[in-house]
């Protein structure tokens, strides 16, 4: 297999993929207009580019950027950051929840159509903030769509999951989801399938913060991807709870379920900007807590690297 990635600097084979972490924030600059609980500012250029040089000079391949547009993000830095420090981002296109975009967000009265329309031409064109630079500059196509899911699939989020779904069946993007702590994810798979959308081009995070390995095992068994997130994150028990995932759903064969994400949106969590524990704890933490648990090299290298890999690959 041949696939490849849409990366912010350009297309890059899946196999490429040594070390991912699969959901993270690499750069935020909260719209004008967005509320005081929902600015989240992740936009000093010179200690993101520092952190991105340890998670770089420590094994790690690629960051999957999980900003939509309108909500923050600006993919013309995402692609001067990986050219400077040579780790791979992906963009991602979509909607994020309502609370991140300014009131009179066209988005957020988009029919579906308007929305597709939009999703589609910044996965094969280009972004919108980067089809303004000058002609001769490269636009940065997005890898993903992303869809702000709180648990009930009703008004503005309906339509953007319908266009999500046009989107995905044209291109053979898949559809990241952030969940709010897993909440009603079943829901998710019979509307994605209803719009002709198969559950291996899902991808549901945060969901290790609904621990049930019932359901996990019912997701990743219909293919869906699970990426799980609360590793450096004291108050969700990790111990208790994705520690315990992972081994049960590798026991039942589903290792191709999983993705390693950090989630890091926060400077406080950026060595960088003084935080803790930094975008390298995937490799100073979670690698050997994975080989500790029992895990062989090529299981960590599907949760850490190809599953999320795989998923980023177009395929319909
Ligand atoms: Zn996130």
């Amino acid at each position: 297999m041949n696939a490849q990635i849409q990366t912010v600097t350009g297309a890059v084979a899946v196999d490429a993929i040594q070390l991912a972490d699969g959901h993270e924030h690499v750069w935020i600059q909260p719209a004008d207009g967005v509320g005081e609980d929902a600015r989240i500012e992740l936009n000093d250029y010179p200690r993101i580019r520092q952190e991105l040089a340890s998670f770089k000079a420590a094994g790690g391949t690629l960051l999957v950027d999980c900003q939509p547009g309108n909500a923050g993000r600006d993919t013309r830095q995402l692609r001067r950051l990986s050219a400077e420090t040579g780790v791979l981002i992906t963009a991602t296109t979509g909607a994020h929840q309502r609370k991140y975009y300014p009131p009179d967000s066209w988005l957020w009265s988009a029919s579906v159509d308007e929305a597709a329309g939009y999703f589609i031409s910044e996965l094969t064109k280009g972004t919108r903030e980067s089809l303004t630079e000058e002609s001769g500059v490269e636009p940065v196509r997005a890898a993903i769509i992303k869809i702000g899911y709180e648990g009930v699939i009703e008004g503005q989020t309906q339509v953007l999951m319908e266009a999500a779904a046009v989107a995905s069946r044209q291109t053979g993007a898949s559809i990241l989801f952030h969940t709010e702590m897993g909440r009603n994810v079943e829901a998710l798979i019979p509307f994605f399938e209803n719009h002709g959308v198969p559950p291996q081009r899902l991808y549901m995070c945060h969901v290790d913060k609904r621990p049930d390995v019932g359901l996990h095992r019912e997701l990743a068994r219909a293919g869906v991807l699970l990426g799980y997130d609360t590793f450096g994150r004291p108050k969700y028990d990790p111990d208790h709870n994705v520690w315990q995932l992972i081994p049960a759903l590798v026991a039942d064969g589903l290792a191709h379920g999983m993705a390693v994400c950090l989630d890091f949106a926060f400077p406080s969590m950026w060595r960088s900007f003084g935080g803790e524990p930094g975008l390298t704890f995937i490799q100073s933490s979670i690698l050997p807590r994975l080989a500790q648990i029992g895990l062989d090299a090529a299981t960590i290298k599907r949760l850490t690297a190809q599953n999320v890999a795989n998923r980023l690959a177009w395929m319909r």
